[in-house]
């Protein structure tokens, strides 16, 4: 008999004291943040020095009165109802090629931690 291990990675978010994980399994680290970045209902950021930063729907920011309460607001460079309210959030976002939820406004001033803190 023979046995052959397979790693498989699986997304934490990074906000503090979440313990949220993306329930998928991929087979490269590669697959699995292209994976978060093309989901609506994950934000993906990279840090300055390119390190991904990826949080869980329980920090993003939903719209108010959309029919299923589920569907979360994107960012849009061209409308300033749709921003960070945290200016300094925004280059993060202008980085990405696919447009990112955006946070609550209570997640904000930790999540901007996390992308200006590159260790
Ligand atoms: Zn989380």
């Amino acid at each position: 008999m023979s046995i052959r291990a397979k790693t498989a990675y699986l997304v934490e978010c990074d906000y503090p004291g979440c313990s949220g994980f993306y329930d998928f399994l991929s087979p490269t680290k590669e697959r699995a943040i292209g994976t978060v970045i093309a989901d609506d209902e994950w934000l993906c950021l990279f840090t300055s020095d390119n390190k991904p930063r990826l949080f869980c729907p329980l920090h993003l920011r939903y719209m108010q009165n959309s029919p299923d309460d589920s569907t979360t607001v994107f960012f849009d460079s061209d409308s300033p109802a749709t921003q960070p309210t945290l200016y300094a959030l925004n280059r993060f976002y202008e980085d990405m090629s696919l447009s990112q939820p955006l946070p609550k406004l209570e997640c904000e001033d930790t999540i901007l931690a996390i992308l200006q803190n590159e260790n």
